[in-house]
Parts: C-alpha cells; structure tokens; sequence
C-alpha cells in the first residue's frame, strides 16, 4: 500500500459520507452520530483527523470522532504541535 497522506488511512473510506454529517446531535440523530463516533474509534489516524478538523477549523460534521460542539469546546485549549507528515 502506498501511504502519501494520512487520509489514505482513514477508516471512513468507502462508507457513505452523509453518516458524518447528521441534520443534529440530538434526538433520532444522536444514534447516527455514535454510529459515526463508532467507525472513528476503529479509525487509525482518529488523532490526525481530529487534529486537521481543529486546525480548519472544521464547522460541521464527525471529524476525528467529534461533533462540532466538542470541537468547539476543545478549540478552547491550546493545539498540540502539527503531526510531522502535515
Ligand atoms: S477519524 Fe473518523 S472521520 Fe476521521 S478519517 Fe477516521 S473514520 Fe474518517
């Protein structure tokens, strides 16, 4: 496997997109966004992805097994240092 960039790992390729981004977090929605949460935890590069959507600044949508309100809410401390492959 040829491994340029961190996305190449990402364990969300192949599954439909529109699971990462639920209408909301909670209600009916809540079950879609821990389904998502659920492929991030098998995900082998959750800290890079989590690490680009805070650096993007990310605004909606599971990125790196966050919603966007947990984003937020970690946005609030200060960002570890870029991955070296970044
Ligand atoms: S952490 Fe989640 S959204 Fe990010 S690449 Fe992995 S599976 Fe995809």
């Amino acid at each position: 496997m040829n491994i340029e960039h961190w996305t190449d790992l990402a364990a969300c390729k192949g599954v439909d997109p529109e699971l990462f981004y639920p209408v909301s977090v909670a209600g009916p929605a809540q079950i879609q966004v821990e389904e998502a949460k659920r492929v991030c935890a098998g995900c082998p590069v959750t800290a890079d992805c989590l690490n680009w959507a805070l650096r993007a600044g990310e605004p909606a949508g599971i990125w790196g097994g966050t919603t966007p309100d947990e984003r937020r809410y970690l946005r609030l401390k200060p960002l570890p240092a870029a991955p070296a492959w970044h």
